[in-house]
């Protein structure tokens, strides 16, 4: 969609510019590869992404026999979007359940944009329709959950909060029965995201995670890891010691608005295997978009 195209404008101006001086060079050779190769690490798709990429790029050129720079772009997209959709079957969105209470459990460092992306999702499938509750899971940054409360009020859901520092568990039990009490078809769970005691808090989420899945059998549906597109490396980091602690199901890259390295989303599901879901493009209600691969290549190529 054209929402979903200017969001990554920033990215795209710098990829469309510098790939079109690549695809109008007069030949493929080492140079060339050389300058795709650092325009891909300069978005941020990563070193191994990368080599994968120009890898794959030298051996299609060479069993179709392609002479022509120009005729490289669409074998790129083509690899690009290979990378992107992975082993599996894509799914766009969310993995939710029809007839019963589906529960996604939001996880992320402190910062990223989780809590604006609680809200933004559940005015997504209020519009939808559907009927939302939050539960003020993380206790423990100051503000946390009166700016969820915040966020409630201004999408017109409901918030199940305890007290500041209080057991997250316990609202998150208390958040799945008021759900079940008022008929809710989804339950948004916010958790902590302090990173300092991170022992601390993996032990946390698997504690929540146990409650739930207790609670309500094949719970969470989702288990939603947002990552901050312009943070890079680091995004990447933090992926990794979610991923450890909890099944990631989907990742959320936020403020894809304002980066020109939104290539971090090949990074990503190359490296981890988790299907980037969501992409934040603005602090609006409505600036949350399904992430499309197909779309996104090409966003950034046309
Ligand atoms: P949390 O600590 O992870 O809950 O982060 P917040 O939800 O409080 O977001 C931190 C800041 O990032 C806020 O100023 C948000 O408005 C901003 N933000 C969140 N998502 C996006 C996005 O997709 N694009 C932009 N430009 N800003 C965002």
């Amino acid at each position: 969609t054209q929402k979903f195209k200017s969001g990554l404008s920033k990215t795209s101006t710098s990829l469309v510019g510098a790939m079109d001086t690549v695809f109008r060079r007069s030949k493929i050779d080492e140079d060339l590869y050389e300058e795709l190769e650092e325009i891909l690490i300069a978005a941020d798709v990563g070193v191994n992404a990368t080599m994968e990429i120009v890898e794959r790029l030298r051996t299609e050129v060479k069993e179709r026999k392609v002479k022509e720079p120009e005729a490289l772009k669409p074998l790129l997209s083509e690899i690009l979007l290979e990378i992107l959709k992975g082993e599996e079957e894509e799914d766009i969105g969310m993995n939710t359940v029809d007839d019963d209470l589906s529960i996604i459990l939001f996880v992320g460092v402190n910062g990223v944009g989780k809590t604006t992306t609680i809200g933004k999702l559940a005015h997504y499938y209020k519009e939808q329709g559907k009927k939302v509750v939050l539960a003020a899971g993380d206790t423990f940054r100051a503000g946390a959950i009166e700016q969820l409360e915040v966020w409630g009020d201004r999408v017109g859901v409901d918030v199940i909060r305890h007290q500041a520092g209080s057991d997250p568990a316990a609202v998150i039990f208390d958040g799945i029965q008021a759900a079940r009490a008022r008929g809710a078809d989804i339950l948004i769970c916010d958790t902590a995201g302090r990173l300092q005691n991170k022992v601390n808090l993996m032990e946390e989420l698997k504690k929540v995670h146990r409650v739930i899945g207790r609670e309500v059998p094949g719970a969470p549906h989702e288990t939603l890891l947002v990552l901050d597109a312009t943070t890079g490396q680091n995004a990447m980091k933090q992926a990794q010691i979610f991923n450890e602690a909890t099944r990631v199901t989907g990742i959320v890259l936020t403020k894809m608005d304002g980066t020109a390295k939104g290539g971090i989303a090949l990074a990503i599901r190359r490296e981890l295997g988790v299907p980037v879901k969501w992409v934040g493009l603005g602090e609006k209600m409505d600036d949350l978009q399904p992430f499309d691969s197909e779309q996104f290549i090409h966003a950034l190529f046309v």
